[in-house]
């Protein structure tokens, strides 16, 4: 007989597999992210696996054992899951962003040694705080800010402070992101060695937004008044940095 392990997951994915059968992967909170298969839901008609929809919060149980490429579910209690049908097609966006980031970046490999997955808590308050936004620019914040955050967990803290030619302060009033370099470069020097790169203006109080998001925690966030020319700047200044780090 085999251990049955028990953990807090965050449904990633879900797959079809035959009749009978439900394909998931999901990232634990004990042991990271895990492929998982739920057998004979269908034939049982389970209503609470059944509703195992993405970004779903599930008190899970498992066999330790791996069959084949996934474990296989033993039980699954639903906790808490996205309100889908009251949010906005925009806020559903940016919660399924938010988990495909976490689904990309994290690897399929149950760790069973390990013990502090902090993607976990980090995509649980982001799941809450997107889904109780009042507003779809207070969820447009706290979306730029956890991407960036994740952005520095996996070592790609940008560069947002200096130039990166001159290394001076960037203070200048437009700023430039150059797409070679992943990194901004003032108006100085522009025209010496950035002629033949591909480079994109942004106000420099995009780049202060983007460092103060950077610097501080999620509690303060939405204290930095941000108009909405400045914030669509922000979004794509962290959109274009994801893409440059991440390639997606
Ligand atoms: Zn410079």
């Amino acid at each position: 007989m085999n251990d049955i392990y028990n953990s807090l997951a965050i449904v990633l994915r879900t797959f079809d597999a035959g009749e009978y059968d439900l394909f998931f992967s999901v990232l634990t909170r004990d042991f990271g992210k895990l492929k998982c298969t739920a057998r004979g839901i269908k034939k049982m008609s389970s209503k609470n696996v059944y509703s195992l929809t993405v970004g779903s919060l599930v008190d899970l149980y498992f066999l330790a054992k791996k069959n084949a490429s996934s474990y296989l579910v033993t039980g699954a209690k639903i906790d808490w899951k996205p309100d889908y049908l009251k949010n906005s097609f925009t806020k559903n966006k940016l919660l399924f962003s938010g988990i495909q980031l976490i689904d990309q970046l994290t690897l399929d490999e149950g760790v069973f040694d390990q013990d502090n997955f902090w993607e976990f808590d980090y995509l649980f308050n982001y799941l809450m705080e997107i889904n109780r936004a009042k507003s779809y620019k207070k969820a447009l914040i706290y979306h730029i800010y956890f991407v960036l955050k994740i952005l520095d967990h996996y070592g790609f803290k940008p560069e947002f402070k200096k130039c990166i030619a001159c290394s001076k302060s960037l203070k200048d009033k437009k700023i430039y992101y150059s797409f070679r370099d992943g990194a901004f470069v003032c108006e100085n020097c522009l025209f010496s060695d950035f002629k033949n790169t591909q480079i994109k203006e942004f106000p420099f109080s995009a780049l202060k937004a983007a460092n103060f998001f950077m610097n501080n925690k999620a509690e303060v966030i939405y204290k930095l008044k941000l108009d909405k020319n400045i914030l669509k700047a922000l979004l794509e200044i962290v959109t274009l940095h994801k893409r440059y780090c991440l390639g997606f």
